[in-house]
């Protein structure tokens, strides 16, 4: 897996101050997308242990509240490279921080979605023990039709922020309520 960069007191993406990881790659290609030479698998850097090293050193500090998984897509990735992302929010949990993900999929689509080769069942498998590992889900494709430059953490009305732990309770989609409008 590539990652285009990663952006250490970034308050922009997610509550407070953060950590954000971009991972190269997506195939949805949306029209309009903000972050179009990230759509390539081959852009930026290799990922790393270093890099993972670099992410958790910086997450013990008080003042950082957790890790933003961005792209590209994280759910378009191998699921090596998805098995890689559930380790490292395994890890930023482990230190008491959260961990937000953004993907241009729509939540119940990854759930109910049946791939027919080995190797999409696979990614589909890891990325769905992602979704669940995480605490904040923003989800669903930007659609130029639909965007708005007032909405916080996303950039269409199409998209959701949801409570991953709550939705896993309640077993249908729960929209996280802190949000700033
Ligand atoms: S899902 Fe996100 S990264 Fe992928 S093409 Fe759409 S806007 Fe760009």
């Amino acid at each position: 897996m590539n990652y285009a960069k990663i952006r250490f007191n970034d308050i922009a993406n997610g509550e407070g101050v953060r950590v954000s990881l971009f991972v190269s790659g997506c195939n949805f290609h949306c029209p309009g997308c903000f972050n179009f030479e990230q759509q390539n698998f081959d852009y930026g850097d290799p990922y790393t242990e270093k890099e993972t090293a670099m992410i958790l050193q910086e997450l013990q500090k008080p003042e950082v509240s957790g890790l933003s998984l961005l792209g590209g897509d994280p759910l378009w990735q191998t699921h090596t490279d998805i098995e890689t992302l559930v380790n490292l929010t395994k890890s930023v949990h482990e230190i008491g921080k959260n961990v937000w993900l953004w993907t241009g999929y729509k939540w119940e689509d990854v759930f109910r979605m049946k791939p027919t080769t080995r190797s999409e069942q696979l990614r589909i498998i890891w990325a769905r023990k992602l979704l669940k590992e995480v605490d904040i889900c923003v989800d669903g494709l930007f659609k130029e039709e639909l965007s708005n430059r007032f909405l916080v953490w996303r950039g269409s009305e199409n998209q959701r922020i949801i409570d991953v732990p709550a939705t896993l309770q309640a077993g249908e989609v729960v929209l996280y309520t802190k949000v700033r409008r």
